[in-house]
């Protein structure tokens, strides 16, 4: 306590930050090889711990009031230098870290007022018009940068809309990094297809003859099969914590760009799988004031009823709504928040340990909404107040209205994709088809036939077979 400031600030530069699993606290058997704690760039690679847990940082850097607010008004990709280098200072330098923010960070976060001291981030400016790019694009040269020279590495990516496209885009043209990306043929939406089917390049996309679960399944199924060790095959879902540290950093660039002084901001976040919101949870505990973060969840409703009850009880098989990429009913990310709060719960959503609820019910808001409270959304807040919302952001702002009443100040909502990639609901409740964003705009004159695969696990193994 009797540190000054700078002084510390350099401790905490000194001290390096290693990262472990949310399952350490379960009498698992030891596993070969792993300590219990690896560095970032160990973590990333490996994806998931080796005991089945999501690894952690073991310490939260934290930022002053004044350096929070010194990062009002700079070019996005500063801002994300200056919140990752507290993490990666350990594993890559700074000269190289400032490289990688400029080069990932060609869109950043307009920032519109809804009415009042309510804004909307957008997060749509990235090359495929949803947030997803924003991890994406570092996780991607982050990878590059720190895996050996003559290593070759392949994303295997299952996806059932937004992630898929962020990931193969953002991975397109890097040498030595392959990306097979399989998605359900009979589940994703005509414009989420076409994006996939553009990528090519070092991308392969596998339009596979079942649902999202059946490709889920045939991925984890790859990431055990000895036979396919030579590939250095690794996860970019939001299991992986180089997804997570990415999103941090909007947090705190949205916060400085509404207020003037440091004061409590609500945060509403839609979500499915819980990564995006996390950032939000891990920005607070570095010091940004959010009160509360709202987590805003379609007709899955596991988590609002878990803050409600003490009780948790996944939604099995999940919901499918409009808002399709929080069609999720155990959330990956609910082991990250359980061990923030002091708990375990494993990724069958199994709770080993309650974490402290009171306190979750103090910093957290959580709210099912449903279709019908979705669309209604869309339509009210464009009549009322000329602001266009898709399905994902609509349930962030309807989240909103049912906390808002309560106390009135600062608050942003997070539109997590561009609405030009709903056309079909956005016209059916609006009667106007929006502008496409910019990425999209020439889609259909990119297509690439993907393979079409059965839904066979022998057929999709000889498939990555042929990769030797
Ligand atoms: C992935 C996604 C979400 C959910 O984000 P999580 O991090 O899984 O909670 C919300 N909206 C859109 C548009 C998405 O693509």
């Amino acid at each position: 306590m009797w540190l000054c400031g700078k002084r510390k600030k350099e401790m905490e530069l000194s001290n390096k930050i290693l990262y472990y699993s949310t399952n350490r606290d379960l009498n698992t058997e030891e596993i070969k090889g792993f300590k219990g704690e690896v560095t970032f760039k160990e973590a990333l690679f490996m994806g998931q711990a080796p005991d089945n847990g999501l690894f952690m940082p073991g310490s939260l850097p934290e930022l002053y009031k004044e350096e929070i607010l010194s990062l009002k008004g700079r070019p996005y990709y500063e801002v994300a230098f200056e919140i990752l280098r507290k993490y990666l200072k350990d594993d890559i330098s700074d000269e190289k870290l400032k490289e990688i923010c400029r080069d990932a960070y060609t869109f950043s976060i307009p920032l519109e007022k809804i009415t009042g001291e309510i804004y909307l981030a957008r997060m749509d400016q990235g090359p495929t018009a949803s947030f997803k790019d924003f991890a994406a694009q570092v996780m991607s040269r982050l990878m590059e940068e720190l895996k050996e020279e003559t290593q070759e590495i392949t994303v295997l990516v299952a996806t059932s809309g937004d992630t898929g496209s962020a990931i193969g885009t953002a991975y397109k043209g890097l040498e030595s990094i392959k990306v097979c990306i399989l998605y359900p043929e009979l589940e994703v939406s005509e414009g989420q297809r076409k994006q996939l089917n553009a990528i090519g390049d070092n991308t392969s996309t596998l339009a596979i003859d079942g649902k999202f679960d059946d490709c889920q399944r045939l991925v984890k199924q790859a990431f055990g099969d000895p036979e396919l060790k030579f590939l250095n095959l690794t996860s970019a879902n939001s299991i992986n914590i180089g997804r997570i540290l990415p999103q941090i950093v909007y947090y705190f660039y949205s916060y400085v760009n509404v207020v003037d002084e440091i004061l409590p901001v609500i945060f509403s976040v839609p979500s499915g799988n819980f990564g995006n919101s996390l950032g939000c949870e891990i920005a607070r505990r570095m010091g940004l004031p959010v009160e509360p973060l709202i987590i805003a969840t379609n007709e899955n409703d596991e988590f609002p009823k878990f803050l409600e009850s003490g009780v948790y009880d996944k939604v099995d098989p999940s919901r499918k709504c409009l808002s399709n990429a929080m069609n999720v009913g155990n959330p990956s990310n609910l082991a990250r928040y359980f061990d923030l709060y002091g708990g375990t719960v494993d990724k069958e959503g199994n709770v080993h340990k309650k974490p402290d609820v009171t306190l979750m019910r103090k910093n957290l808001y959580s709210v099912s909404i449903s279709d019908e409270e979705t669309v209604e959304t869309i339509k009210e807040i464009f009549e009322k107040f000329n602001v266009l919302l898709e399905p994902h952001g609509a349930v962030g702002v309807a989240a909103l209205m049912h906390h808002y009443g309560k106390i009135n100040k600062t608050a942003i909502c997070f539109e997590t994709a561009h609405p030009s990639k709903f056309p079909e609901i956005i016209k059916e409740t609006l009667n106007i088809t929006p502008k496409p964003h910019p990425s999209l705009a020439d889609i259909d004159k990119r297509v690439i036939e993907p393979e079409h695969l059965p839904n066979d696990y022998q057929t999709f193994k000889n498939y990555l077979l042929s990769f030797k």
